[in-house]
C-alpha cells in the first residue's frame, strides 16, 4: 500500500478540514493538501523521475517540505529526507548514497559545489494529477540516514509497512487522534520528529510547521496557546529549554496536549522538574531509525500515576514493548535473558527495517534470526518495564566492574549546580577504564562536592576519578551528546 492512499482518503471525506499551518496561518485544507500532492508528483513524472526512484528532501521545516514529501509518495517514489544541518558535502555524501535522482533543496548551490549530479530544484512546479501510484509494502518509502555518532550515516530502508505499524502504534500507545488535535513540528521533519505527523495526516488532523522552522521554546508554547489540543516531539535537551522558559516567564502553559519525549536518556531529576513546570503531559518513546516510532512506550497514564509502587523507578525506564513490538534483552551468544539481567535490548515486528540501504554485511549484523539488535543495553523488570543503561559501546569497565556513564549521570544531576553532565572512560594502566565526568555548572561548584554527592549516591567505584568543567558539551545536529568527541578531548587532555 502506498501511504498516500491515506491523504487521498481524507481529502475525500473530509475536504475542508485543516491539515497545515505555518505558525498561526492556516495553509491548506485536506482538499488542497492532496491537490498539490498530486500536482507534485506530476510534475516529478514529467520531469522523469519514475516510481522507486528516490528524492531526495535537503530543507528545513516549512509547510513545502510536508507537501513535496507527499507528493513524493503520491508519485510511488521513495523519499530520502536529510537534515538540513548537515554541511552541503555530507549531505551529498547522503544524495550519493541513495543514488537519488532528483533532491528539493533551498542549498542548490552549494550541493553544486559538493559535487551533486542529480536535479535540484528549489520546488515542485504543477504538473497533471494522476491517481496515486500503486505501491507493495514492503517497496522503500523513506530512506532514513542514521545521526551518525559515529563514522558514516547508514540508510535506514523504513518501507510502508514499517510507516503504517509505527502510526497505528501512535494511536494505541501514544494518543488517540481525531479532528481539531494538532501536531507542532518544532524538531526536524527529517528525523524522528517528521514521523509524528503521519498520524495527524491519517486521521485527518491539523499538522503546524513553527514560522522560525526550529525549536524556540516561547513560540512552541504560543502556537500551544493558540491552536489548543497540540501535542508535539521533543528531544530531552528541547524538554529542558521548555522547563527553563517556563520558569522564567512564570507562566503555566496552555493548550498542551502530549509532549512525546525520547530519542536521548530523559533523566529523572529532569523529567521529574518537567512535570512539575510544565504539567502531567507527557509520554516517553524509546526508539531508532531502525525500530522508529517506537520500540517501547511510558504512557503519561503510568508516568502520572506517583501513587503507584515504584514509580520513580518506572519514571526512569522506557516503559514497555509498544503494541506493534516485541522486546527481547538478549547475551552476546542470542541468547534471550531472564529478567532482571542486562544485555543488548532487541526488537522484533513490523516496525524493524526492511535493513540498510545497499548494505547487506550490516543488516546482517543488525538483524539476526528476526531480531534487531538495538545497540543499546538494558534490562526488563518482572513486569515489563524496560531500563536502559546505555549504549553498548558507552560501558566502561574499570577494576573489571560494569559501569554504566547513565548511572552516574543521574547522580550527578541530582546536583542542584549541575546542569548538563556527560561520563566516560579514560584508559588507565591500573584500573584499565577510570571515570571522566564533563559537567556544565549553574553554580560555583567543585570537584570535591561533587565527590561528597556521589559518595552519598552510588558505589564508590562508580566515582568519577576527574572532573572536568566546560562551558557546553560537544553535540550533534540532533542535541546528542558526542562522547567520540569528549573521548578525543579526553584523550588530549
Ligand atoms: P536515532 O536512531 O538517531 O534516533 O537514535 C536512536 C538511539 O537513541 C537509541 O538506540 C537509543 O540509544 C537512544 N534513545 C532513543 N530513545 C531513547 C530514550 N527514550 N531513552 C534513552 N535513549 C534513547
Amino acid at each position: 500500500m502506498n501511504l498516500a492512499h491515506w491523504l487521498d482518503r481524507i481529502a475525500r471525506q473530509y475536504p475542508a478540514r485543516p491539515a497545515l499551518a505555518h505558525g498561526t496561518r492556516l495553509v491548506a485544507d485536506y482538499a488542497a493538501l492532496a491537490a498539490r500532492a498530486a500536482a507534485v508528483a506530476g510534475w516529478l513524472r514529467a520531469a522523469g523521475v519514475a516510481p522507486g526512484d528516490r528524492v531526495a528532501l535537503f530543507m528545513g521545516n516549512h509547510p513545502r517540505y510536508l507537501e513535496l514529501l507527499w507528493g513524493v509518495w503520491w508519485a510511488g517514489c521513495c523519499a530520502v529526507p536529510i537534515n538540513a544541518k548537515l554541511h552541503a558535502k555530507e549531505a551529498a555524501w547522503i544524495i550519493g548514497h541513495a543514488g537519488a535522482a532528483l533532491c528539493f533543496t533551498d542549498d542548490g548551490d552549494a550541493l553544486r559545489e559538493a559535487g551533486v549530479e542529480c536535479a535540484l530544484h528549489a520546488d515542485a512546479g504543477v504538473g497533471d494529477a494522476a491517481p496515486v501510484v500503486e505501491r507493495g509494502v514492503t517497496d522503500p518509502a523513506w530512506l532514513f540516514y542514521t545521526s551518525g555518532t559515529t563514522g558514516r550515516p547508514k540508510g535506514v530502508v523504513l518501507a510502508s509497512r514499517q510507516l503504517q505499524w509505527a502510526t497505528a502504534g501512535y494511536l494505541a500507545n501514544i494518543a488517540p487522534v481525531g479532528a481539531g488535535d494538532v501536531m507542532l513540528h518544532p524538531a526536524p521533519l527529517s528525523h524522528g520528529g517528521g514521523l509524528y505527523h503521519l498520524p495527524f495526516v491519517m486521521q485527518g488532523a491539523l499538522n503546524v510547521v513553527p514560522e522560525s522552522g526550529g525549536f524556540d521554546a516561547a513560540e512552541v508554547f504560543g502556537l500551544a496557546a493558540h491552536w489548543r489540543r497540540a501535542s508535539f516531539f521533543a528531544a530531552p535537551t528541547m524538554v529542558k529549554r521548555l522547563v527553563d522558559h517556563a520558569k522564567r516567564s512564570g507562566l503555566r502553559p496552555e493548550g498542551l496536549a502530549t509532549i512525546i519525549y525520547g530519542g536521548g536518556p530523559m533523566y529523572l531529576a529532569d523529567i521529574e522538574e518537567a512535570l512539575a513546570v510544565i504539567g502531567p503531559h507527557f509520554v516517553q518513546i524509546y526508539g531508532q531509525g531502525e525500530a522508529p516510532m517506537t520500540i517501547t512506550a511510558l504512557p503519561s497514564a503510568i508516568i502520572n500515576d506517583r501513587a503507584a509502587p515504584r514509580w520513580r523507578e518506572r519514571l526512569a525506564s522506557v516503559g514497555h514493548a509498544q503494541c506493534m513490538a516485541e522486546v527481547s534483552i538478549r547475551d552476546a551468544d542470542g541468547r534471550a535473558l531472564p529478567v532482571g539481567e542486562s544485555g543488548e535490548v532487541c526488537a522484533r515486528g513490523d516496525i524493524v527495517m526492511e535493513g540498510y540501504w545497499r548494505d547487506a554485511d550490516a543488516t546482517a549484523r543488525a538483524i539476526r534470526d528476526g531480531w534487531l539488535y538495538t545497540g543499546d543495553v538494558g534490562r526488563m523488570d518482572a513486569d515489563g518495564f524496560l531500563t536502559l543503561l546505555d549504549r553498548s559501546k558507552d560501558l566502561l569497565i574499570s577494576g573489571g566492574s560494569n559501569i554504566y556513564p547513565r548511572e552516574v549521570e543521574e547522580a550527578l544531576l541530582t546536583h542542584a549546580d549541575v546542569a548538563e553532565v556527560s561520563v566516560i572512560g579514560r584508559a588507565d594502566a591500573e584500573w584499565g577504564e577510570v571515570v571522566v565526568a564533563y559537567v556544565v555548572a549553574r553554580g560555583p561548584v567543585t570537584a570535591a562536592a561533587l565527590d561528597a554527592h556521589c559518595l552519598e549516591r552510588i558505589a564508590r567505584f562508580k566515582r568519577p576519578k576527574h572532573y572536568r568543567f566546560v562551558a557546553e558539551l560537544p553535540k550533534n545536529n540532533y542535541g546528542k551528546v558526542l562522547k567520540t568527541t569528549l573521548r578525543e578531548m579526553e584523550s588530549r587532555a
